[in-house]
This record gives structure tokens, sequence and C-alpha cells, in this order.
């Protein structure tokens, strides 16, 4: 493969190509310190300035009331299913959960694993997580309500939020983070790990609501698993992972300035996914699998109705420069993931040549 192909990856996943060609420019030469940005001090005024401009930029694509912060931290989002319920959940409160699919699943898991007192509110389990519930349960007295934005394997999507009666949503937004604008007053936290629509792996960008800082301060726990100590050193309390906040930085530059903000980008992904899902429903060769009413924007996931030909599909669309359409291990089939950074450009060629491999094999 001599050329770059259209990406279609789930995580990590297609980056900017302007992105990849400022880093590549930068690379052996950062703003004439004569180093590149990896042998940098995270200490420097040159690395403040980056994580200062990520935070900024943070800020103003998600809009933040001034009662929000923006943290920077490691571990993915596996280590927000443990760092949420420690920092929120003292002795006698409570949480809701709703099941999406595996990550609501394992994000559940680890509150249960510190024996906290949580409880699925509702689930979507017995329609095999192909949509999103229609009601809810909730306890008027959780502390929280937790949800996953956007169900990565399944390709369903909250496209409103629940009605929580005022209760914080915590929210996985991995998948869909800056995707589309965002009522940030419904939550309190919201956390994802950078590796789909914001950069490499290995950060995780985390908005928290201000008071819940200190919902659990009593609490004992690992002076890295506590969400205050990341804003009282403004994510600079150890070593930050600091290549992935250069590269985010440079993605949210990107989104303000060549995109023009998360509005933009949302009709931008909203006609990236229609001109996709159109097609997939235009034949009965392919077959989306998730309910339409809660179709993932970002993840577009699809069987043939030929299983024995889902194999050979994702095979020669890598020959043609079209990838990482294979579906996840746990479920099968194939999915498109539709992030950011992948254009219609990507779509279009993906619709022709589905078009042109049911006319083969059809
Ligand atoms: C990818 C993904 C995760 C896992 O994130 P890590 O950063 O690998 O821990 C969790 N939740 C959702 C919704 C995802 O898409």
């Amino acid at each position: 493969m001599t050329e770059r192909i259209h990406n279609f990856n789930p995580g990590p996943a297609a980056l900017p190509l302007s992105v990849l060609e400022k880093v590549q420019a930068e690379m052996l030469n950062f703003r004439d310190s004569g180093m590149s940005i990896l042998e940098i001090s995270h200490r420097s005024d040159l690395f403040g300035e980056v994580l200062a401009s990520a935070r900024n930029r943070a800020r103003r694509l998600f809009n933040l009331p001034d009662n929000y912060r923006v943290l920077f931290i490691q571990g993915g989002a596996s280590l927000q299913f443990a760092m949420a319920p420690m920092n929120f959940l003292g002795t006698g409160d409570r949480a809701d959960y709703i099941n999406t699919g595996t990550w609501a699943t394992k994000a559940f898991e680890q509150a249960t694993l510190l024996g906290k007192n949580v409880r699925y509110a509702a689930s979507s389990e017995d329609q095999s997580f192909s949509c999103i519930p229609t009601k809810a349960d909730i306890d008027t007295g959780a502390r929280y309500v937790h949800i996953t934005s956007n169900n990565t394997i399944r390709g369903t999507q909250w496209r409103t939020y629940p009605d929580t009666g005022g209760i914080p949503l915590v929210c996985d937004m991995c998948s869909d983070m800056l995707s589309r604008p965002v009522p940030v007053e419904k939550f309190g936290l919201i956390y994802a790990g950078a590796q789909k629509n914001l950069g490499p792996a290995g950060l995780t960008l985390v908005i928290i609501r201000e008071d819940m800082l200190l919902w659990n301060p009593d609490a004992v726990m690992p002076t890295l698993m506590r969400y205050k100590t990341y804003s009282d050193h403004y994510s600079m309390y150890n070593t930050p992972p600091c290549f992935g906040i250069y590269v985010a930085e440079k993605v949210m530059a990107w989104l303000e300035e060549d995109i023009g903000g998360l509005e933009a980008m949302a009709s931008l992904n909203a006609a990236k996914a229609e001109r996709l899902y159109g097609a997939l429903d235009a034949t009965d060769f392919y077959q989306g699998t998730a309910a339409e009413a809660d179709r993932s924007l970002m993840n577009v996931t699809f069987r043939l109705r030929h299983r024995d030909l889902e194999a050979i599909f994702i095979k020669e669309a890598l020959a043609a420069g079209l990838g990482g359409l294979k579906g996840h291990k746990s479920v099968g089939g194939c999915r498109a993931s539709l992030y950011n950074a992948t254009g219609m450009d990507a779509v279009e060629s993906l619709v022709a040549f589905m078009k042109n491999f049911e006319k083969r094999m059809g």
C-alpha cells in the first residue's frame, strides 16, 4: 500500500491529514526549540502553552460553563469506569446505570467490583443491544446516572439524552465526543479515550462539574485516582501524556478553524451517515443491524444477507483502499466507523464499492 487509504477504523482511528502533516513538519524541531515535542519538559513554557491551548479549545468547543473543569488523564475510558464510582459514591450513596452494551456493562462491573451500590435503571440487553432503551426507571435518590452516549460495537447512539429529573449524567462519550454539540448542563462528568475522535491512545479527556470534585472527600484512594488531584494541578501532578495532548490540541484547532465548530461538524457527520444508511436501506443485500431510530452516526454496523460473503467483502474492500470495515469480534459482521476525520469522499468511495460488490456477487 503506497497511498493512504480511506480509514473506517473503530479506534484508534483516522486523524485529519492536515493534523498529521503538521505533526510531521514539527517533529524534528518544535517551534525553534531544536527538539521534538517528545523530548521537551512537561514543565517547560513551550509545553505549558500547548496544554493551556488544548484546555481552552475544549472549553470553547463544548461551550463549557465556568463551573466545569477540563482534565487530561491517562488510563483510557476503562480507568474512568472505576474512577467515577470511586470519586462520586460514598457510604450510603447509590447510582443508576443504563445498559446499552459491552462498554456500559464494563462500567457497571467496575462499580460493583468496588462494592458500590449501583443498579441498572434500564437495559436493551433483551434486544441484543440493537436499540437504546425507551424508558428508564430512575431512582430519584441516585447520585448520578451513567450512560454510554454511543455504542461503538452495536452501532447505537443516544440521539437525545435521557431525562433524569436533574440528576447529573456521567457519560462515557468515547466514540462520539466532539462529533456534535452537547448540552453540558445535563452532565456531571464526561469522559472519552482520545483514540476515536480526538487523537492518539493514551490520553483521556475528562470534563467534570466543579462541585463533584468534592463529593467523596474522605474516601481513601490513590492520589492519581482522585479527580481533584488533576484539577488542583492543571493535569500536571505528574507527567501528563504530552504527545497525546499535543495532537489533541491540533485536532481541536482543526475542528475550530477548519470545520467551524461542533454544529458544523455535526451536520457533516449527519450527511455522511445519511448517505451510508441510505445505501444500506436501498437493497436487502446489505442489512443494518441497529434499530432505525437509534442508529449511530459514528459507527454504522451492518451484515451481508449472505454471511459467507462478509469476509470476502472486507478483504476486497481493503484491496480497493477501504480499511477497517470488520465488525467487532464479539458480534461479527461489518462496521464502518465515520468519525470526524473520515470525510464524505471516503463514504462515497465505500458506497460505490458496495454497489459494485453487490452487482458482482448479488
Ligand atoms: C473504545 C471504547 C472504550 C474503551 O476505551 P479505552 O480507552 O480503551 O479504555 C470504552 N467505551 C467506549 C464507548 C468505547 O468506544
